[in-house]
């Protein structure tokens, strides 16, 4: 009888239900768990904010026994074993920030019985002392955390990774997943080989991120659009902006303090106390904007960033999802919000061609810097473009980015496009878009005639376009590769193979017209709330969340996630059973924080 009582509590579900708060399970974490569940291996490919941690961490508190994590990133750990602890869930983590009694303090639990979740890095897991731990304690499972960190061609290698198959070998009878969020085939492949998960079954959701809205827009005054987009969409919300310099960040931080923002910059010439700082307030206070290079980011699990915005192109698609990813794990609408100009090209390409590494590893940097470019000249729905890239098919246009919800407008650039090649030819392709322009529309520069340009066919045949017009065609010549950016010469613009049948006169062109991002504000509020009322409710709970975060020193999303803050503004509850209903309250939550929520629901609504 007891026995079947404690199976009942101990199911998913009710772990589920109890200690997180949640009625449902996200497909696959039910298939997932069950497959942890009856003790079989499974490799999870779930997109970031997809729900990866409980598909280890409720079998490890429904399997008898502790779970074992290994994670790569010391600060994630601290994060989750902080959150978790909230939770009620005995927590502890292993890795080179504690001293030896603390680790041995942990140890002692783990021994007898007294944890649910040990996180351990993975340097630490494979030392002979660790191994004996384990083999003296009871294991509920293994889950291997950012597990493509084993692959030897992505960037995030970690070699201590592929030490970890000494798992199967010391432990195979028990349960192993694997997990990430990298989404191409070769790294899959990689995982498995190297992980000696053949066994295991395979959980690879979409990739698709419906919650984040893409635009892409043309750069020309790009702060001055940056300020335009927080003031209108994200007045007091957290986000990150990339750009490619650390100077630009720190200028870039400082105009936005200027403006009244909160904003700060991060990149990996600060010292490592300033950016631990950094990255601390962003975590813990509410409205912070960090201003980063790519440095930024890997370990970030903050879950209410609600725009990530690029002041310059990214190199790599790859990047770019990855970056822009970053973007409400939360569930709730976000947005991913880039521009981008001629000028950027060139950037790019210059440090392309001005970094180490043989020719071969150039060729293939231009290669995915050209899918990038693609990306944003395309004409179609952007989410279908990504998605494809990484080999993940969305039947209709998404209605969520920019060319869906206004769909871009195209021309036949056909005469234009040949007589701006003409321009690049006529003139010895020595010389940059500036220059071309000039020639095109009959300017009296000084270079025009130094040049003796004045005295071409092609000088003053391109009238019929202004400036930006003729810039949004080079641009756009480029980035399809009709032509291509000498570096040698300082950006000077030089014919492809490719314009041949263009300038024959066998091949038409049509080219994007270049719109201004529009503002989405209207269409999507940053919490979907019926009246100005629950907005300052909302703002009360905020408050209320913020005081109960500083007392625990932990972030206000650990407390509860806007979503939950949300739903209490919708459903007003009146009592602890009325509170208990809400999504993300578990026991622990209800116990601790649900009078004093009740109390401000109460006090707003009678004032
Ligand atoms: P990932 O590690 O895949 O990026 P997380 O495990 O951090 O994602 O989960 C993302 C968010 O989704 C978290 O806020 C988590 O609480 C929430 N979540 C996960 N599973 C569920 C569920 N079944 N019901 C409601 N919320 C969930
Ligand atoms: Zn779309």
């Amino acid at each position: 009888m007891t026995a079947a009582i404690e199976t009942v509590q101990h199911s998913p579900q009710s772990i589920l239900e109890t200690v997180f708060g949640f009625d449902q399970f996200r497909p696959p974490q039910d298939a997932i768990i069950d497959t942890l569940m009856a003790g079989g291996d499974a490799l999870v490919l779930m997109p970031t904010g997809g729900g990866k941690s409980l598909c280890y961490q409720i079998p490890a508190l429904a399997r008898e026994g502790c779970g074992v994590v290994i994670s790569p990133l010391i600060a994630l750990m601290q994060d989750q074993v902080n959150a978790l602890k909230l939770l009620g869930v005995r927590t502890a983590f292993l890795n080179s920030t504690l001293d030896f009694s603390e680790a041995q303090e942990i140890e002692q639990a783990l021994r007898s019985g007294n944890l649910d979740l040990l996180y351990i890095a993975p340097e630490r897991l494979t030392q002979a002392r660790s191994i004996e731990l384990l083999k003296a304690s009871k294991i509920a499972l293994f889950a291997i955390d950012e597990a493509h960190c084993v692959s030897q061609w992505g960037h995030d290698f970690r070699a201590d990774y592929l030490q970890l198959t000494l798992l199967h070998e010391l432990f195979p009878d028990i349960p192993r997943v694997a997990l990430t969020a990298t989404a191409d085939a070769r790294t899959r492949q990689e995982i498995v080989s190297r992980l000696q998960l053949d066994q295991a079954s395979q959980f690879i959701a979409g990739f698709d991120r419906p919650n984040i809205r893409y635009r892409i827009g043309l750069k020309n005054n790009g702060k001055q659009q940056l300020l335009k987009f927080l003031k209108e969409e994200h007045p007091h919300d957290a986000g990150i902006v990339y750009c490619l310099s650390r100077r630009k960040t720190e200028e870039v931080a400082q105009w936005l303090r200027d403006q009244g923002f909160t904003a700060m910059a991060y990149h990996a010439g600060l010292s490592a106390e300033i950016r631990a700082s950094n990255q601390a307030r962003f975590l813990r206070e509410e409205g912070i904007i960090i201003v980063a290079t790519i440095a930024f980011g890997m370990g970030i699990d903050k879950p209410d960033v609600r725009f990530v915005a690029h002041l310059d192109l990214p190199k790599t698609v790859e990047s770019y999802y990855q970056e822009t990813g970053r973007a409400g794990r939360d569930g709730l609408p976000a947005d991913a919000w880039l521009v981008y100009g001629l000028q950027d090209v060139i950037k790019l390409r210059q440090m392309m061609e001005g970094s180490q590494g043989n020719e071969e590893h150039k060729r293939a940097e231009q290669h995915r810097l050209n899918a990038m470019l693609g990306l944003c000249e395309i004409t179609s729905c952007r989410r279908q473009a990504l998605l494809a890239y990484f080999g993940d098919e969305l039947e209709k246009p998404c209605g969520n980015c920019d060319t869906c919800l206004q769909a871009p407008e195209t021309w036949d650039a056909t005469e234009a496009a040949r007589k701006a090649l003409s321009a690049a030819w006529r003139t010895g392709q020595r010389f940059g878009v500036n220059h071309l322009i000039d020639v095109l529309r009959g300017s009296n520069s000084d270079k025009i005639f130094q040049f003796e340009h004045q005295n071409l066919p092609v000088y003053g045949i391109g009238d019929e376009l202004d400036n930006n017009q003729w810039r949004s065609v080079f641009r756009q010549l480029v980035a399809r590769g009709y032509m291509s950016v000498d570096m040698e010469r300082y950006g000077a613009l030089r014919l492809e193979e490719k314009c041949r049948p263009l300038l024959r006169g066998e091949q038409a062109i049509e080219l994007r017209k270049d719109i201004k991002l529009k503002s989405a504000k209207a269409k999507k509020p940053k919490v979907e709330l019926a009246s100005d009322a629950d907005v300052d409710l909302f703002e009360a709970l905020r408050a209320c969340r913020k005081q109960f975060a500083d007392e625990l020193n932990v972030p206000p999303y650990m407390i509860f996630h806007d979503s939950t803050l949300q739903e209490m503004c919708i459903s007003k509850p009146r009592n602890m059973e009325e509170f208990a209903e809400i999504s993300g309250v578990g026991e622990q939550k209800l116990e601790k924080y649900g009078p004093g929520f009740l109390e401000a629901i109460t006090r707003f609504q009678s004032a």
